[in-house]
């Protein structure tokens, strides 16, 4: 793994946002167990660099039930068993956000407070934003595609879309505000649905932007930040609509477009 990881690129001072199915690493390398897996990525990027996984728990307000309190020492990642093992690590943190935290690791633990709860989740004072503003920036996916890559709720805060402040999950019973041990914070430009973001992925491979590395049967990207920043703002103003599903097929998408036809 050790080996593989520094042929794709990996080095020591990097800022690194992981996205992970361990399911699959575990398929190439038996017998790697997942903290030992975040460790060789630790050696090799050493504390001067960072280490950055979601452990998204939307929390939410409910509108018709209670909701559930996000403590993050105690709340787990609904993101993944990677994020889940990484926020347990020594020496990681975990920030405040109710709906969408972070566990850090290295620099980005050090310059970003715990209490980092931003009203745009993803957005505006949001760890991606930090990860935006660092030069030496990647975002490694194994096993995942861009289904998964945060980043692009990001850019389209950033481009923004035409629907970045609508607050598409209405139909499962919750308000855009987050819910945590110190109490309620209203929230804007809440993400939505992200499985459109494959066109976009689409669009960087055909044209060769990104390169996609494969090991046997895993799969995945080592992409520095501010290439997806350029291609992306770019794709995200001029393609809005790519980023959402088909007609009548997803009800956050849906909503997303009739709130678009109405401006
Ligand atoms: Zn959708």
């Amino acid at each position: 793994m050790e080996k593989f990881l520094r042929d794709i690129g990996l080095k020591q001072n990097q800022h690194v946002m992981i996205h992970a199915a361990y399911r699959k690493i575990r398929r190439e390398f038996p017998g790697l167990n997942i903290e030992d897996f975040l460790r060789i990525i630790q050696d090799i990027i050493t504390p001067e660099g960072s280490v950055i996984l979601a452990t998204f728990s939307y929390c939410f307000a409910k509108v018709n039930e209670p909701s559930k309190i996000y403590n993050p020492d105690e709340t787990p990642s609904k993101v993944g068993a990677v994020s889940e093992v990484f926020r347990k690590m020594p020496e990681v943190i975990r920030t405040a956000s109710a709906t969408h935290s972070f566990a850090l690791w290295g620099r980005a633990s050090g310059e970003i407070q715990p209490d980092n709860a931003p009203e745009s989740p993803l957005g505006e004072g949001s760890v991606l934003e930090w990860l935006s503003r660092q030069q030496d920036a990647f975002i490694l996916m194994l096993g995942t595609d861009f289904l998964s890559l945060s980043f692009c709720h990001y850019l389209e805060t950033m481009a923004p879309v035409p629907w970045h402040d609508t607050f598409p999950w209405a139909y499962l019973g919750i308000r855009p505000a987050g819910v945590s041990i110190k109490g309620e914070q209203e929230l804007h430009e809440v993400p939505g649905c992200s499985k459109s973001f494959v066109n976009f992925e689409n669009y960087l491979l055909n044209r060769k932007i990104i390169h996609p590395f494969r090991y046997h049967s895993l799969f995945g990207y080592f992409i520095h930040v501010g290439l997806l920043l350029e291609h992306g703002l770019s794709f995200f103003r001029s393609r809005p609509l790519e980023l959402l599903c088909p007609k009548n097929q997803c009800s956050a998408c849906d909503s997303r477009r009739q709130n678009k036809i109405k401006k």
